[in-house]
């Protein structure tokens, strides 16, 4: 499951540079694959969904930093806990009910990202 930052964050800035995978951003910051991860080129979803590596992809929020749910792993394969939620001050690093994973698929995602 991915995490999700709520309306309760207060743009302090301490969880994005803890994230291993470079999910988090600024409000209002386009996020792209490549940031912090080993993608490059088109990548291909199937179904004819190819986005660029490199490609800027709409903030999620303008307001409060957000996680690009596509990039957040939970952390697996890095930490043995959400490095976000643990640093958070105010606890608004949540699950996401809306981005469940198993964690079969979230090692999967991290080895997707991060060549060997
Ligand atoms: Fe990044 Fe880990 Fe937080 Fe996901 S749980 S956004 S991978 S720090
Ligand atoms: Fe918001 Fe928490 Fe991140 Fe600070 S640590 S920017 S309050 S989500």
């Amino acid at each position: 499951m991915a995490i999700i930052i709520t309306d309760e964050c207060i743009n302090c800035g301490a969880c994005e540079p803890e994230c291993p995978n470079t999910a988090i951003y600024e409000p209002g910051v386009p996020w792209k694959f490549s940031d912090g991860t080993d993608l490059s080129g088109d990548l291909d979803f199937g179904e004819g969904q190819v986005i660029g590596a490199d490609d800027e992809m709409e903030p999620i929020s303008d307001e409060v930093y957000y996680i690009a749910p596509y990039k957040c792993t939970e952390c697996i394969g890095f930490h043995e806990e959400p490095q976000c939620a643990a640093v958070c001050p105010v606890d608004c690093c949540v699950p996401d009910p809306d981005n469940e994973e198993t964690e079969e698929e979230l090692t999967a995602k991290k080895d997707w990202m991060h060549a060997e």
